[in-house]
């Protein structure tokens, strides 16, 4: 059966159908049921190119990780019953889908069993040998295996042409083993070799998300929830292979998108109807859990419009629209949290005019795998904030204040009691600022550093951790007093 328009049927030119890359989150694939709302997602978007991207069923990834874990510590009766637990929810997943299907059960139960046995010998070696990056990587990518390919079996036995394509044949990485990052020019020219085919006879792709494969051949993982991030791939690849062609990406969530601050935070949060992709990095960065930062560059060079949608709602009106330009007439559009910081301030009159000074103080924590986020510094040079892991705080303090390079003129501190509030939106407008911390003085929070971001799309703000949920309740109050915002 052909999945769209004209492929087969020749309505209109084929090369033209729009695309749109369904990416289903591991929040929705929670059991059978969740499975077959795929068949609603294809009826709603009958009129397109589709091309599914998958997730591990809910939780499975977490599993997977344990199971190696308890290889690793050379837990053998533990790991093997971890493994026949994992074994077992997608068999029951399986025999639910396929109730009156036998070659569709059958395809499914060979697949779980061959992937079972894999990881059994991967397993192994990892007791035997310990948990390299790559093995774990290895045992990881198990999870999209097994859900990608009951999706694309399930799609084939109703009447679709499913097409299963792990993605440890597609999007080539780096070596960055449990964080890769994809190699774009590679990547590009085995998803056109392999995709195109497929799609011109009017299959269905069904790709696993979260990995890739590096030069060598072995099987990498792009970071927790990189399923988004493969879905923007595999965007970028198809607006570069089929130019005439619009693109989209859909990613369903249990939610109904991004919204203005966590809404466990505030009383009513706003649904952030469509902005632009330089404020969904800022949010994302924040707010992470709906959507990485990561998955928007793809995006953003391809200019393919990204929407994140609510599983349960295949047409629901209320979505978050991501693309180029957003919507400029609001102008404050989110507020976040960064948690678990420490900030550390450095100060010295020998900063003063001294060129490099920075960059060994960066230097020092970079190289002892500390990262840092804000940074603020006053332009006598003279003090320099920055922020830190909670954990690394008194590490960063312990480095710089060991190293020969500062010992005598610098002096270190560290706070490890607060919290970044992220303001995003059109902070550089006249007045907009003001409102933020007219907010802040009303309740006698103050600030006890700051950095603007040059695009003028985020403020950032470090308070006490005590004042965090006053906080963010009184700036929300600025999203919510906007003109156009829906509440
Ligand atoms: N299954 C992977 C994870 O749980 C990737 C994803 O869900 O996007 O992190
Ligand atoms: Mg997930």
């Amino acid at each position: 059966m052909s999945n769209s328009l004209g492929t087969k049927g020749g309505i209109m030119d084929a090369s033209k159908v729009p695309i749109v890359i369904h990416k289903v989150g591991g929040s929705c694939l929670t059991s059978a049921e969740a499975v077959k709302q795929l068949l609603n997602l294809l009826d709603a978007y009958k009129a397109n190119r589709n091309i599914f991207v998958a997730s591990a069923f809910k939780g499975i990834t977490d599993k997977l990780i344990e199971v190696a874990k308890l290889a690793a510590d050379k837990k053998d009766a533990e790991y093997k019953q971890k493994l026949k637990e994992i074994r077992k929810a997608h068999d029951d997943i399986n025999q639910q889908l396929f109730k009156d299907k036998v070659a569709n059960l059958e395809n499914a139960a060979d697949f779980v069993n061959t992937s079972i046995h894999q990881l059994d010998d991967i397993l192994e070696q990892i007791a035997d040998y310990g948990m390299e990056t790559f093995r774990l990587d290895f045992v990881v990518s198990f999870g999209e295996k097994l859900s990608t390919f009951v999706l694309s079996e399930f799609l084939t036995s109703r009447g679709f042409d499913g097409h299963y394509m792990p993605a440890d044949q597609l999007i080539v990485t780096d070596d960055r083993f449990g964080n890769a990052l994809p190699l774009m020019d590679f990547t590009v020219r085995k998803v056109r070799r392999q995709i195109t085919q497929v799609m011109n006879r009017g299959s269905i792709p069904c790709i696993t998300g979260f990995i890739g494969l590096n030069k060598s051949g072995y099987t990498t993982t792009l970071g927790r929830g990189g399923s988004d991030y493969s879905a923007s791939i595999l965007a970028y690849c198809m607006a570069d292979t089929f130019p005439g062609a619009p693109v989209k990406v859909i990613l369903w969530k249990n939610v109904d998108g991004l919204m203005s601050a966590a809404p466990e935070a505030v009383d009513k949060p706003i649904l952030l109807e469509h902005i632009s992709f330089a404020e969904a990095k800022e949010i994302s960065y924040f707010g992470a859990k709906v959507l990485h930062p990561k998955c928007i560059t793809p995006l953003e060079r391809q200019k393919v419009p990204l929407e994140i949608r609510n599983f349960d709602k295949p047409l629901g009106s209320r979505f978050s629209l991501i693309d180029e330009k957003g919507d400029d007439t609001i102008l404050i559009k989110g507020i976040s949290v960064l948690r678990d910081v420490a900030m550390v301030t450095a100060k010295s009159s020998a900063l003063v005019a001294i060129p490099g000074v920075l960059a060994k103080i960066f230097t020092v924590l970079g190289e002892n795998g500390i990262n840092v986020s804000l940074v603020s510094q006053s332009s006598s040079e003279v003090n320099t904030t920055f922020c830190v892991g909670k954990d690394d705080g008194t590490k960063a303090l312990n480095l710089l204040r060991g190293s020969p390079m500062f010992k005598d003129f610098f002096e270190f501190h560290v706070n490890d009691k607060v919290v970044v509030l992220g303001v995003i939106g059109r902070v550089d407008e006249v007045g907009v600022k003001d409102k933020v911390f007219e907010r802040l003085d009303e309740k006698g929070i103050k600030s006890l550093a700051l950095a603007q971001s040059a695009d003028g799309l985020n403020v950032s703000i470090v308070i006490e951790d005590k004042h965090e949920k006053e906080a963010v309740k009184a700036v929300h109050k600025c999203c919510q007093e906007q003109g156009g915002c829906k509440v």
